[in-house]
């Protein structure tokens, strides 16, 4: 599902300022000539990044369709809706807020909802996977909420739901958040949602990474199960940077006004509009099978990776993404991101359930994106494999990524 044009040639910043053009010249050149795994990235289609760069841009736009602070918004406000529409449709969700800057945003939008500071919110723990917005003291999640955590077996890197039970039992939170940067198997909603009742908390699902699965078919969908969904637009998704919020009709003015007036002012207008042309692109049948090929690289990679003596978190994945480490092949995780890194081979480095530095995250949008395939990402294990051990010479992987790189290209030339 390669897209099928040249993204802009940059003319007139060219010609104005060569200082920056090339930069942004380098940057699409290091985007195509390497191998992008880091897992929360992916290439948008030509059409969004039109989006994105048109004057749009221009427009302040504070408040919602129909009802804004600024004049000249009638055309503005078309877009919005179309978002709107779209992102409910996608999803099957009573109301869409698709103004959140970024998923923290959202996760913000959503606390300011149904949490005040002081209150008890059940996440899953930083080490495990959970989000920065899920606790992290560095963040405004850890300062003004009282963060409990839950992890996932040591053993099988899975949430086990009895322990979450048992933790929401003996902690009474207001929230539960469910939702990480790098758990690879499915969520189960119900069993959150069983876990919240039970305790009588409200579920935060914070889908940023599977929602582009949900919305190609390959996931399951958090929107009948939680009572705000937060997401981002440009992971799998493949939209432009950005958050929405999903809920019932029943929290859609509450859970407007936490965006608007509440944590933020004035709308991306561009941005959102380019969100209305992915969640157009992710309605077609082309996106479901683009999240299905997604996943199936995903189970590829991670099959093919264990055969090169990594340890596969979880024994696999459901998803797009595969978690590693690197222990076994005798380095840290740092270490291999660097080795990989010199080879052209783009990835993050991971907190691991036994937590000592050693994890790899990698996630197969980008690549899929391109075109690849189960035979290029099998393929694709073993170079990494072999540079992360140390067998294969990085120069030769740089080579022959490059030469991968070449017949998949993002952004194919007419
Ligand atoms: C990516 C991510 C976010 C944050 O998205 P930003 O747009 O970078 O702010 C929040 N939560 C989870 C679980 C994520 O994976």
């Amino acid at each position: 599902m390669p897209v099928t044009t040249d993204p802009a040639p940059l003319a007139e910043l060219t010609r104005q300022d060569p200082e920056l053009a090339e930069v942004i010249a380098a940057e699409a050149t290091r985007q195509a000539d390497s191998l992008q795994l880091i897992a929360a990235e992916n290439f948008v289609s030509p059409a969004v990044l039109e989006a994105l760069g048109s004057p749009l841009a221009n427009k302040y736009a504070e408040g919602y369709p129909g009802a804004r602070h600024h004049g000249g918004c009638e055309l503005v406000d078309v877009a919005e809706r179309l978002a709107i529409e779209r992102a409910k449709a996608l999803f099957g969700a009573e109301h869409a807020n698709v103004q959140a800057h970024s998923g923290s945003s959202a996760v913000l939008a959503a606390y300011a909802v149904l949490l005040r500071p002081g209150d008890t919110v059940l996440a899953m723990g930083l080490p495990s996977g959970g989000h920065l917005t899920h606790g992290s003291p560095a963040n405004f999640s850890g300062r003004w909420f009282d963060f409990v955590p839950y992890g996932v077996d040591p053993e099988s890197g899975l949430i086990d739901y009895d322990r979450v039970h048992h933790t929401a039992r003996a902690h009474r939170p207001k929230a539960i958040v469910c939702g990480s940067i790098s758990y690879p198997r499915h969520i189960d909603y119900a069993a959150f949602r069983a876990i919240a009742d039970d305790v009588g908390a409200s579920l935060v699902a914070d889908a940023a990474h599977p929602i582009g699965l949900v919305a190609g078919g390959a996931a399951p969908n958090p929107v009948p199960y939680a009572d705000i969904v937060c997401a981002t637009t440009h992971k799998v998704l493949r939209g432009p940077r950005g958050g929405m919020l999903l809920c019932r009709a029943d929290l859609a003015d509450r859970v407007d006004r936490a965006v608007f007036p509440f944590t933020q002012s004035g709308a991306q207008m561009h941005t959102i509009a380019a969100k209305a042309v992915a969640f157009g692109e992710a309605a077609t049948p082309a996106f479901t099978a683009y999240a299905h090929q997604v996943v199936a690289n995903a189970k590829a990679l991670a099959g093919a990776l264990a055969a090169q003596g990594f340890t596969v978190t979880t024994g696999g994945t459901d998803t797009h993404l595969v978690t590693l480490d690197a222990a076994p092949l005798g380095v840290l995780g740092q270490t291999a991101r660097g080795r990989l890194a010199s080879a052209g081979m783009v990835l993050d480095t991971c907190a691991l359930p036994h937590g000592d530095g050693r994890g790899l995250r990698l996630g197969t949008a980008a690549l899929t994106t391109q075109g690849m395939g189960e035979a290029e990402t099998a393929r694709i294990a073993v170079l990494l494999a072999g540079v992360v051990s140390g067998d294969l010479d990085p120069g030769a992987v740089r080579r022959e990524i490059r030469e991968l790189t070449a017949v998949f290209p993002p952004y194919p030339r007419r």
